[in-house]
């Protein structure tokens, strides 16, 4: 089990140990809350970035977080909504493989965007389904805190937790 807290906010402001990026495959950043995160991290994530050779959709890489309050930043890249079995795997994958990133480098703490809800088209109430049942059924002592940044998200996210 690993728990989960539920905020509305911006994630960049997060004050703990990691916090996930919803990136893209060339790492380089792109719009929503990876633009977000690499403006408030400053160039240097993108010097550490382009050294990654990229990464798969499903997969995590981790970097420092320059000036951000948090220590690190795992970039993972989500599946765009193709309306099919592989995009729940994948999604699945994106937290599973962040999580075990977290734990790898001794986080207590790590904030999770609503991935793959945005640019990427997943449906929100699918996604919040996946990212909280991947997250509660993970063993771990970890406190994950998902992220969301408007009231719409967050309210399909509660409404998952609360069943
Ligand atoms: P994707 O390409 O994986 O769909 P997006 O960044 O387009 O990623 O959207 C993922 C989610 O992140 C959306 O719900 C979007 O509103 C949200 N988001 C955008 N900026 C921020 C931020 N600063 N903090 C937290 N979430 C954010």
């Amino acid at each position: 089990m690993t728990a989960i807290e539920l905020k509305l906010g911006d994630i960049t402001k997060f004050n703990g140990d990691a916090i996930v990026n919803a990136a893209n495959e060339s790492l380089m950043g792109g719009g929503g809350v990876d633009g977000a995160i690499h403006y408030a991290a400053g160039p240097e994530l993108n010097n550490e970035c382009a050294r990654l050779n990229g990464c798969r959709t499903g997969e995590a890489k981790i970097t420092a977080a320059y000036r951000l309050p948090a220590k690190y930043i795992i970039h993972t890249v989500g599946p765009v909504w193709h309306a099919q079995p592989s995009d729940a795997k994948k999604l699945k994958s994106c937290y599973v493989n962040s999580l075990r990133l977290a734990i790898q480098n001794d986080c207590k703490t790590v904030a999770f965007p609503s991935i793959s809800t945005g640019a990427y088209g997943y449906p929100v109430s699918a996604a919040a389904r996946i990212a909280i049942t991947t997250i509660q059924n993970y063993p771990s002592n970890l406190i994950a805190t998902i992220i969301c940044y408007d009231r719409k998200t967050f309210q399909a996210y509660q409404a998952i937790l609360n069943r």
